[in-house]
């Protein structure tokens, strides 16, 4: 877990999370006023069509298909006059529009399915997933942007949905992401784990909350876990991150070392929250545990978190 710039792994620890596949050249420094209507106006155009949390897959394939035709998408009533512009991937343009079928109004063959279950089962490959939570992200920030927050007038897109202007007061709006932190607390034997009331049957996990404004990661770190736990950290490290649509956070992963192992729990958010030792972490990701406790799915940030922390023996 230590920092070692020119002697660490060469793999980062957050290309195998969910929604880190992303391989879209964003091409950020040639946005234009054109950018979009020039995709719009590419034969090799794509689009992902969006709503209500859910993707919309093609299901006729031998694996399911997120890219649509700029045919398809105008079929199924996508409302491109809000589409977003995602970047170029190795076959072209590639936008992200809103949805305006609901997912039992959805024709044969196309089916609309929640981003959660997409990560955690799997169903599409790493890159795609990546795109999806790309598009995700920047239509809930516009969606939520429409009007300015320092005069109330209604803003407008701009360059591919990277921007809103507000013509009432000249303010430019840029897109957010929203920074929070999730950290597995540490002692050389033990780790932290908690269980919030909407997790699965069975799941432990890491703890985490979002950074507030003035905060530094460490110290987010060090107050979620005091607030949630009771336990102090001393020092805390950096592992991975992972981009996060729901809406637009970025999950930090870090670790915490634990500088007092007594717990007064914060039950308003967790229902349980204990230390775990190697032999028990083994059992849950084995899937052996005696009491039928689990770690959070490949896909999660968290479960790569313990897993790191149990290879680090
Ligand atoms: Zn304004």
């Amino acid at each position: 877990m230590t920092f070692s710039l020119f002697e660490g792994p060469g793999d980062e620890p957050s290309r195998f999370v969910g929604f880190a596949g992303n391989r879209v050249d964003r091409q950020a420094e040639n946005r234009s006023e054109t950018a979009l209507a020039d995709a719009m106006a590419d034969p090799r155009l794509a689009v992902l069509i969006l709503r209500g949390g859910r993707l919309c897959l093609k299901m006729n394939g031998a694996a399911p298909a997120c890219r649509l035709t700029l045919d398809e998408a105008k079929e199924l009533g996508a409302r491109l006059d809000h589409a977003v512009l995602l970047g170029m991937d190795a076959n072209g343009p590639l936008l992200a529009a809103p949805g305006s079928l609901e997912p039992e109004d959805l024709p044969d063959g196309l089916k609309a399915i929640d981003l959660r279950s997409l990560n955690s089962q799997g169903l599409l490959e790493s890159e795609d997933l990546g795109a999806v939570g790309q598009g995700a992200s920047l239509l809930a920030w516009n969606g939520n942007c429409r009007f300015c927050g320092k005069c109330g007038g209604r803003t407008e897109a701009k360059i591919g949905g990277y921007k809103r202007v507000c013509p009432e007061c000249g303010t430019q709006h840029f897109p957010r992401t929203d920074p929070v932190v999730i950290m597995l607390t540490v002692t050389r034997e033990r780790c932290l784990m908690g269980r919030s009331p909407h997790f699965a049957p069975g799941v432990f996990s890491t703890l985490a909350g979002f950074v507030e404004p003035g905060e530094t990661i460490e110290d987010a770190v060090r107050r979620e876990t005091f607030e949630e736990s009771g336990v102090r950290i001393g020092r805390v490290a950096y592992h991975a991150s992972q981009p996060w649509p729901f809406p637009h956070s970025l999950m930090i992963g870090c670790f915490g070392e634990a500088l007092n192992e007594d717990l007064t729990p914060d039950f308003t958010e967790l229902e349980a929250c204990r230390w775990f030792d190697r032999a028990e972490v083994a059992a849950m990701l084995a899937g052996t545990h005696p009491d039928g406790l689990i770690v959070p799915p490949r896909a999660a940030i968290a479960s790569h978190l313990i897993r790191a922390w149990l290879d680090d023996d």
